[in-house]
């Protein structure tokens, strides 16, 4: 589900508030996708309002278990944080 982040439905997030340094997985719900957002977003300051613009809700939701086998997630990045924080970087956008 990392994979799905910023895509439509579901997927999971990896956040890291760099205030407290604390690191977490939301579990996010999106009713349009983040690339059909900006795609929007550039044909409305083209002028183009041709395409109808969908209610765009995004739903987080921080969790600490692995929904599929009901694993503590804080163990997967204590042991990985490198790799953790490299995923951070990359769900940056979607947060
Ligand atoms: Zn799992």
């Amino acid at each position: 589900m990392v994979e799905a982040a910023g895509s439509a439905g579901f997927s999971v997030v990896a956040y890291r508030n760099f205030d407290t340094d604390e690191r977490y997985f939301v579990l996010q719900y999106r009713t349009t996708s983040m690339s059909n957002c900006e795609l929007l977003n550039r044909k409305i300051s083209n002028g183009d309002y041709s395409t109808a613009m969908p209610r765009v809700v995004v739903c987080n939701q921080r969790i600490s278990y692995c929904p599929v086998c009901g694993r503590r997630l804080s163990k997967y990045f204590t042991k990985n944080l490198e790799a953790f924080d490299g995923l951070v970087d990359t769900h940056l956008p979607y947060v």
